[in-house]
């Protein structure tokens, strides 16, 4: 069984969950970016770096001088492609990487301990880790745009109808970020439910989790 905490970390539209628009993100948000990278490379009290596990597409929307990303353990999930070159680790299950990464550091394994495993992305690697018992945890940045507009062409399944999570008050999201030692993303979070405004578009930082 799979140990560490294991989290989707996405934006996505609030209508129809939608989250890339022809393989790549359909907006630009400098400070989820920012977000995006502080959580998913803070290492809590561990000495150890977190693991960030993509798809095969995603990994290829990553610009060149960006990837591997960093202070990350990078996990590439491909049926096809075997080795993402150095600083990368490609596994072709979902199963699979959970496994080994919870498993390391086994004597076997080029794969490094880790502190925590956060799931970014595409949609097909969403819709498989949010089946996946080990998942608890979805850190959802909520994108108030006009679905006519950002016109995505890809999306996640609509985890929020299916009764099986329930969304968390923003204290305990604010309280996630402090025990992962993650105070610089707090200070990313608007008071009073008070949304970001970037770009024409208006969003917030939820968290979900497993009933
Ligand atoms: P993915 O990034 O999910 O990659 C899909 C590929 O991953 C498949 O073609 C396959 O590679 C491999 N794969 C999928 N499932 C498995 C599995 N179970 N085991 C092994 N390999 C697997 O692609 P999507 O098209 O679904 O999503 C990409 C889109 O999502 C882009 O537009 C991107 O910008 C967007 N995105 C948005 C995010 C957001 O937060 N808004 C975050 C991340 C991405 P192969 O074909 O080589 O076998």
């Amino acid at each position: 069984a799979v140990q560490l905490p294991v989290a989707l970390i996405v934006a996505a539209t609030h209508g129809s969950l939608g989250i890339g628009r022809a393989g790549t993100l359909p907006w630009r948000l400098p400070t989820d970016m920012t977000f995006f990278r502080l959580v998913s490379s803070a290492p809590g009290e561990s000495s150890c770096q977190p693991a960030v596990v993509m798809g095969r597409k995603s990994w290829e929307s990553i610009p060149n001088k960006f990837r591997p990303l960093k202070n990350r353990v990078n996990v590439v999930l491909s049926r096809t492609v075997t080795d993402f070159g150095s600083g990368t680790h490609t596994f072709s299950s979902l199963a699979q990487a959970l496994s080994a990464l919870s498993r390391a550091p086994h004597p076997a394994s080029t794969i490094p301990p880790v502190s925590s495993i956060y799931i970014i992305g595409g949609a097909e690697i969403y819709t498989e880790a949010l089946k996946h018992p080990a998942t608890s945890r979805v850190i959802l940045t909520t994108v108030y745009a006009d679905e006519d507009a950002v016109r995505c062409d890809t999306f996640l399944p609509d985890f929020r109808r299916t009764g099986e999570w329930e969304q968390k008050p923003t204290a305990d999201l604010r309280r996630l970020l402090c025990e992962i030692k993650c105070r610089e993303a707090v200070d990313l979070i608007p008071e009073d439910g008070d949304r970001v405004r970037e770009n024409g578009l208006e969003y917030e930082f939820t968290l979900w989790e497993k009933r």
